[in-house]
C-alpha cells in the first residue's frame, strides 16, 4: 500500500498525496540516517530533486548529480546516480568540466550559499555567463552550517551569527540578482514552506536548457534560527510564509518582503555545450 504524506499546493493548502517510488529509486539507503539536524531545510529540497527526477523519467546512470563543500554538499553521498562531492566552491567547475565531455548527461549542482556565491562566487558567475546547461540548486540557508554558524555572503544585515554576535553590518548578497546580473537564462527563488511549489520551480529548473538557477530559502534552526529567536525550524517555516511575496522580479518590493517566483526563462539564448559542439563538428 502506498505511502502517504502531507504536502501544500502553491496557495500554501495542505492536502495528502500519495508518495512516490522517488526514494526507492534515487536514494543509497545504506548511507542513512543522514546527517543533517533535525528540521533541517535541506531534506526537503532533497526530496523534491529526486521526486522531479522521477517524473521526469531520467536514469540513474545518466544524471550527474554535483556539490561542494558543507552541509548542502553532503547530500551527493545519498543520491542513487552518477555523484561528485567535490571541493569547496568548486561544485560548478567541475560540472562544468562534465557538460563539456557529455552534453548528453542531466547535470546537476546542489550548492549551499557559502559554497555557491562564496568561495565559489566566480565559477557561479561565470557558469552563468556561459549559459552551460547545469541546474544549480542553491540552498540558501544564510549561514555557514557545517562549520560552526559563521556569517556568509547572504547573511542579512542585522543577523547574528557565531563571527556577528551583535549583529552582522554587511548587506547580504542577492542570490537571484547575482544570477540575473551574470547571465543566468532561467532564475527563481521558492522556500522550504512549500513544498509543492518548489517541486515545480525544480521541475522547470531541470528541464531547462542552459544555465538554470533556483535559490531555495531554507532554514537552519541549529544555527540561523537558533542565533536570530527561531530556533523551533516551524518558526523559520512560519517566517518564510509570512515574510515573502509571489513576484516577476527579486527587484520587486512589497513591505520589506522577499520576491519569490520566476524571474526569468530565457528559452532563446544558445546553450554553451552544444554550441561547442556544432562549431567541433563544423
Ligand atoms: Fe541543516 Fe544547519 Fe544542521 Fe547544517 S547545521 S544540517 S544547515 S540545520
Amino acid at each position: 500500500m502506498a505511502n502517504t504524506g502531507s504536502n501544500q499546493n502553491a496557495n500554501n493548502e495542505v492536502n495528502l498525496m500519495p508518495m512516490s517510488e522517488a526514494p526507492d529509486k534515487w536514494l543509497r539507503k545504506q548511507y542513512l540516517p543522514h546527517i543533517w539536524c533535525p528540521g533541517c531545510g535541506i531534506g526537503t529540497i532533497l526530496r523534491q530533486v529526486i521526486e522531479q527526477f522521477t517524473k521526469l523519467g531520467w536514469r540513474n546512470d545518466e544524471v550527474v548529480f554535483v556539490t561542494g563543500i558543507g552541509c548542502t554538499g553532503r547530500a551527493s553521498g545519498y543520491v542513487n546516480a552518477q555523484t561528485l562531492h567535490t571541493i569547496h566552491g568548486r561544485a560548478l567547475p567541475t560540472a562544468t568540466g562534465i557538460k563539456m565531455a557529455r552534453p548528453d548527461m542531466h547535470v546537476v549542482a546542489m550548492l549551499g550559499d557559502g559554497d555557491g556565491v562564496g568561495i565559489g562566487g566566480n565559477h557561479f558567475i561565470h557558469a552563468a555567463k556561459r549559459n552551460i546547461g547545469i541546474t544549480a540548486i542553491v540552498v540558501n540557508n544564510r549561514i555557514y552550517g557545517m562549520t560552526g554558524g559563521q556569517v556568509s555572503p547572504t547573511t542579512p544585515s542585522g543577523a547574528k551569527s557565531s563571527t556577528t554576535p551583535y549583529g552582522n553590518v554587511e548587506p547580504a548578497m542577492d542570490v537571484s540578482k547575482l544570477a540575473l546580473g551574470a547571465g543566468a537564462t532561467f532564475v527563481a527563488r521558492a522556500h522550504t514552506a512549500n513544498p509543492v511549489y518548489l517541486g515545480q520551480l525544480i521541475r522547470r529548473a531541470l528541464e531547462h536548457d542552459g544555465f538554470s538557477v533556483l535559490e531555495v530559502l531554507s532554514q537552519c534552526p541549529t544555527y540561523f534560527g537558533r542565533f536570530n529567536g527561531m530556533p523551533d525550524p516551524v518558526q523559520m517555516l512560519e517566517w518564510f510564509k509570512s515574510n515573502t511575496f509571489m513576484a516577476k522580479s527579486p527587484y520587486d518590493e512589497k513591505e520589506g518582503k522577499i520576491p519569490v517566483g520566476v524571474f526569468r526563462d530565457d528559452k532563446e539564448t544558445p546553450e554553451l555545450s552544444k554550441s561547442y559542439r556544432k562549431l567541433w563538428e563544423e
